[in-house]
């Protein structure tokens, strides 16, 4: 059975690739997680028995521990997923997010270079490097066109800029060392298990707890939205299928404005708790300074992963979002946990 090393694990994204794959039972996993405030082991309380998944609490950046990982379980690839991944706290504290994102990417290379190189021939032909990145490297989009893999990159906030260099450093691992690396760019996820600050969980919660829902600027702007489970069916098509040396676009094909989606977020909470009209808790939104350098429109062309790799999403957004509306009330403990009981639903990215 092969073996993959898994990074950010028990953050939102790796937490559900890391459920879905142990629960198809065919690969062993190695999660090296180091647990910030975007990750916890109750994301992984499904898995926690299972040999097919071991868990590592552990920083990216530390050369020993990467090249002991890579030396004890001698994976046949490294799906890398660890990041910081929250724009507006990009914009309060960037350095956390070059050391992360920049600095971390490039030890993963370079020791996963020096444990590859050394693999029979065979073994290093078949070794795959995937490097999990967002669509905000290319930037912003106007009202129409959208991007795909030959876009230019033109990232615009802290964060992007990290994602964006730490592409770049995966594309030159592949060109000069030879390393088997693919890249996948993927719009805004949305499901279970995310940190609420992000815009679906942070609205969801507000708006069961009949707090204010703050939105951006007018809540024009536009993303494209996947469910965090099409996704991760997605990154292991690209696993077992990818080409190395190509990045691959993956979009939810689903267009619609944050106050679109605000909208249906309200809306399930008010079928949730019986009230419309006059009581639904779109009376909650409230109009608040926009992010500094928001990007205004989002949006992937994927035919290139529909057509080589065979995959589609298939969550309907407004059955996905109904979903996890839901799975936020239900799962209050978990958001207690991850929050460490403490109001994480203050406003950031406003210190420039
Ligand atoms: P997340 O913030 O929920 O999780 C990140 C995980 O990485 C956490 O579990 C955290 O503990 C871990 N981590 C952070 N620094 C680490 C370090 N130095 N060493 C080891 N682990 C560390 O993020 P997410 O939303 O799950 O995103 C996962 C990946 O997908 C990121 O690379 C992100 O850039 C990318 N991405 C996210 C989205 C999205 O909509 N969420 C969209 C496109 C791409």
């Amino acid at each position: 059975m092969q073996t993959i090393l898994v990074t950010g694990g028990a953050g939102f994204i790796g937490s559900c690739l890391v459920r879905q794959w142990v629960a198809q039972g065919d690969l062993r996993l190695v999660n090296l997680d180091l647990l910030t405030y975007a990750g916890s082991r109750t994301s992984l309380a499904t898995v926690a028995d299972s040999p097919l998944h071991t868990f590592v609490e552990g920083d990216i950046r530390d050369r020993e521990l990467v090249a002991r990982l890579l030396a004890e379980h001698r994976p046949t690839a490294m799906v890398h997923l660890a990041a910081e991944s929250h724009v507006d706290r990009s914009i309060d504290g960037p350095q956390r997010f070059v050391e992360t994102n920049v600095v971390g990417t490039f030890t993963l290379l370079d020791e996963t270079r020096k444990y590859w190189r050394e693999l029979p021939a065979d073994q290093r032909e078949r070794f795959r490097f995937v490097h999990v990145s967002t669509d905000e490297v290319y930037g912003a989009l106007g009202d129409s066109g959208t991007f795909d893999e030959l876009s230019p990159y033109q990232p615009n906030s802290p964060y992007a800029a990290t994602k964006a260099s730490s592409d770049h450093l995966v594309r030159a691992y592949h060109r000069t060392y030879g390393l088997p690396t693919i890249t996948t760019n993927s719009s805004n996820n949305y499901g279970p298990y995310q940190y609420p600050e992000k815009l679906v969980p942070l609205v969801a919660l507000n708006a069961l707890d009949g707090r204010p829902i703050p939105v951006y600027g007018s809540g024009n702007q536009v993303r494209d939205w996947l469910h965090v489970a099409d996704h991760a069916q997605a990154l292991r098509k690209v696993l077992d299928q990818g080409t190395p040396g190509e990045t691959y676009c993956i979009g939810g094909d689903c267009e619609h404005s944050n106050l679109e989606v605000v909208h249906a977020i309200c809306d399930a909470v008010d079928q949730l708790n019986g009230t419309a009209g006059p009581n639904s808790c779109r009376k909650l939104i409230e109009f608040v300074a926009d992010r500094p350098g928001h990007d205004w429109r989002y949006a992937l062309d994927s035919s290139k992963v529909h057509e080589q790799l065979g995959w589609k999403p298939t969550t309907e957004f407004a059955v996905g979002i109904r979903k996890t509306v839901r799975w936020y009330a239900e799962n209050r403990a978990w958001v207690d946990e991850i929050t460490g009981g403490n109001d994480r639903r203050g406003r950031l990215g406003l210190d420039c």
